[in-house]
């Protein structure tokens, strides 16, 4: 397809970048590999904008892919940044910042009874199934397909986010070794992992879950579902792992888990957490956290775990997250998933708009899209110019038909009104697209 707008900053950028750099960027759905076209190479934010290389301003739905709650250099946040760095930015001690921040989520999760800091979601998760298996002693991890809990070697398998998007199966680098231990089972479905259960009995060390779905597309828990796996989890001695990367302190003041009340053996954050920042965590039941080095056997460890900057920043946010924040962030999404549905619906696009609190997708489908291989059968090719049109009207879309949208709580009326100026001609050109 032809791109309605060009970027030749950006692509001057991406050619030096690919020089230096594989396929031109540090993680890949960054690439527009599933959309074409230039991906744009942002030099500042304010608020809901970003501005790319171009001098262009768009409204932004991605938000740094869920960080950027408080929207972009929020002035709190930044002062923060700013006093921490001029303190020394990293000690290799621990640190005040750290232990604050610990006690803001303990506080606010009631089932984080404890807390380890790590600089990444994918190091949170890791080291949530070491420990589950060094608690356990059980080797076997069940996940579900669509299912992104970074890229770790073990849970590289059917899982979401970019890899749904690049439609790998597998990875090459992972050996059978790694995830030969791994149980994958459609989500939605707990009559598969009572299965799973029966057939591995007093083998399964944890089963891990996104606390709600949003790396293949947002598509939310059936009601019981997560109840179920607790349940199931509990009758068998295994670890109830709730991640929480993207939905912890976005959802709700307590995350997933102040909607559902499942209560998790451990949890696993990052995202909103770490303000921008990379700062992520894992913690839960304190005395499955007591395995850890150097209270335990369990070895964890991280030169930059607890960072002062990164605290500082993610502890700035977490403040102002109260429950004004979240309130103004579920109305503004309703708001712009209002017009989504308006827009598409006028234009007779069969589409699916499926929330998760203010996290929100859509779907090229009719069906009630529960699991990954609903989420597959929609018409992705619709998105490919929708996102296009919005993109050339100043609208930043993540860039997959399988990533949720995110909000901040500076999405005022006027950036709100830019994506309502335009979704008719992005809903036209879905409506035109051809497989
Ligand atoms: C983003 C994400 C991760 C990985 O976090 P990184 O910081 O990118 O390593 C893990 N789990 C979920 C649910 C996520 O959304």
């Amino acid at each position: 397809m032809s791109y309605p707008y060009e970027a030749p900053v950006s692509q001057e950028l991406f050619d030096r970048a690919a020089a230096v750099t594989p396929g031109g960027v540090n993680s890949p759905v960054r690439a527009f590999r599933a959309v074409g076209g230039t991906p744009r190479f942002m030099v500042s934010g304010q608020g809901p904008y970003l501005t790319d290389a171009d001098g262009r301003e768009y409204v932004d739905l991605v938000c740094s892919w869920g960080p950027m709650i408080l929207g972009h250099a929020h002035p709190e946040v930044v002062a923060a940044v700013q006093k921490a760095v001029t303190r020394g930015t990293s000690f290799g001690t621990p640190g005040e910042g750290e232990v604050e921040l610990a006690e803001a989520m303990v506080a606010r999760i009631e089932p984080l009874e404890q807390v380890r800091l790590v600089s990444s979601g994918t190091e949170a998760t890791m080291s949530a199934i070491r420990l589950a298996r060094g608690f356990t002693g059980r080797a076997k991890v069940v996940k579900f397909a669509g299912c992104y809990h970074g890229h770790v070697d073990a849970l590289l398998a059917a899982a979401g986010s970019g890899v749904a998007t690049f439609g790998l199966p597998d990875t090459p680098g992972v050996t059978g070794a790694q995830t030969g231990d791994t149980i994958v089972l459609p989500y939605n479905d707990l009559d598969a992992v009572r299965a799973a259960f029966a057939a591995n009995p007093g083998q399964i060390a944890c089963v891990i879950t996104e606390a709600s779905p949003g790396n293949m597309g947002v598509v939310p828990p059936r009601d019981g579902f997560n109840a179920g796996l607790k349940e199931l989890c509990a009758a068998d001695g295994a670890l109830y792992v709730s991640d929480e990367v993207m939905t912890g302190f976005r959802v709700t003041r307590s995350g997933w888990y102040g909607r559902d009340g499942v209560r998790p053996d451990l949890m696993t954050f990052g995202k909103v957490m770490g303000g921008g920042f990379p700062a992520a965590a894992f913690g839960g039941r304190a005395d499955v956290m007591a395995l850890l080095a150097p209270a335990g056997p369990v070895y964890q460890a991280g030169t930059l775990s607890g960072n002062p900057v990164a605290t500082a920043a993610g502890l700035a946010q977490l403040r102002l997250l109260d429950d004004a924040a979240y309130a103004r962030l579920d109305a503004v999404s309703a708001q712009i998933q209002e017009l989504v549905t308006a827009a598409l619906t006028k234009e007779g696009v069969a589409h699916r708009l499926q929330t998760a609190g203010n996290m929100f997708s859509v779907f090229f489908t009719d069906e009630d899209v529960r699991d990954f291989e609903a989420a597959k059968r929609q018409e992705a090719f619709r998105f490919t110019p929708f996102f296009h049109s919005m993109l050339a009207q100043g609208v930043y879309l993540p860039p997959s038909a399988f990533e949720s949208w995110f909000v901040s709580t500076t999405h005022d009326e006027r950036a709100v009104q830019r994506i309502a100026d335009a979704l008719p001609a992005a809903a036209r050109a879905a409506a035109e697209a051809h497989a």
